[in-house]
């Protein structure tokens, strides 16, 4: 029997085995049916016997199969290798979010006027974020920015502006620079998340050599560039770090101006906020006999116009649905 055991060449054969030796009609059982014939005397030493047989066989049974398993594993493991230089029709490629996508084209627009590309931190102190942006303490204002402040009296920066304020306390005029950015505000609708991205731009020159009708130029040209043959609109507006203030609109892209749903039936989309920089500002980083515009485009918002896509916050729900759309 033990020799049957080791004889096997395989699972299934072990498994035959199993039931000739260990089975109803097997040979143990025949072996114990014997024991009703036999003397009294000599049945304890033969039933005695017999389980110490049985209990050997058992362990080389069990011995047997692991190795017999472990023998099986290594040849289906070497049989179903899968050969990873092989090409398959079931790749899929990954690609940059829509949102990176938009910023990257805005970054090329600027980047080919000769703008210089700079970041900066995303916790921020309330000078860089606030105050020096003509953001008094308590100024009424502030409300307009809905702040994550942190227990040490930091912020987590509520725009992209503070690193224009970096970089004029090391640098002298004149230049252009965009920052782009994530930047945190506590608001959470089909418009806005508590995260989101900017691109907000700053020329600075000498008093005199830089007008309103240079950032008009460069706005108008950038929406084109971005939106094709749409209508701008300046329209007054306030923000504190500008004087004068304007928003900016386009034509509506989804009915032409006709008027529909997404424009409000005004036929104009508002799509970005600019101005000329105030002389507060520049104080604050003590500039003197300059002057400059600025803006400050929402990538979102962009985006969202750009591949019509109705609430904002589904571009944050990592929905490969969505996603993969934009491959
Ligand atoms: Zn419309």
């Amino acid at each position: 029997m033990e020799n049957k055991i080791l004889e096997a060449k395989d699972l299934k054969s072990l498994d035959e085995v199993r039931v000739e030796i260990f089975g109803k009609k097997g040979l143990l059982t025949e072996q114990f049916a014997k024991l009703k014939d036999l003397p009294n005397e000599e049945k304890k030493d033969f039933a005695k016997n017999l389980n110490i047989q049985k209990a050997t066989l058992n362990k080389l049974f069990e011995h047997k199969k692991e190795e017999l398993y472990l023998k099986h594993l290594e040849e289906s493991l070497k049989a179903e290798a899968v050969d990873v230089s092989m090409f398959s029709h079931l790749q899929s490629a990954g690609a940059l979010h829509p949102v990176q996508q938009t910023m990257d084209k805005i970054i090329d627009y600027f980047v080919s006027l000769n703008f210089e590309v700079q970041e900066g931190p995303l916790i921020e102190d309330d000078f860089h974020n606030f105050q020096a942006l003509n953001l008094p303490v308590y100024h009424p204002a502030r409300d307009m920015q809905d702040t994550f402040y942190l227990e040490n009296g930091l912020v987590m920066r509520t725009h992209t502006s503070p690193v224009q304020i970096r970089y004029m306390q090391k640098s002298q005029p004149p230049f252009r620079m965009i920052c782009p950015g994530s930047v945190f505000r506590r608001d959470f609708d089909i418009t806005h998340t508590p995260m989101f991205h900017q691109v907000e731009g700053l020329v600075v020159d000498k008093s005199g050599k830089i007008s309103f009708a240079n950032l008009k130029y460069i706005l108008e040209d950038f929406l084109k560039y971005m939106f094709g043959d749409v209508e701008v609109r300046f329209r007054p507006s306030f923000f504190p770090f500008t004087e004068p203030s304007t928003e900016v609109d386009i034509s509506c892209i989804f009915c032409e101006g006709r008027g529909c749903r997404v424009c409000s039936h005004t036929g104009w989309l508002e799509v970005l906020g600019s101005g000329m920089v105030d002389a507060n500002v520049f104080e604050a980083v003590g500039y003197r006999d300059v002057g400059g515009y600025a803006f400050g485009i929402g990538v979102e918002r962009f985006a969202m116009l750009i591949h019509k896509i109705p609430d904002l916050r589904s571009l944050f729900e990592g929905d490969i649905r969505l996603l993969e759309q934009f491959r």
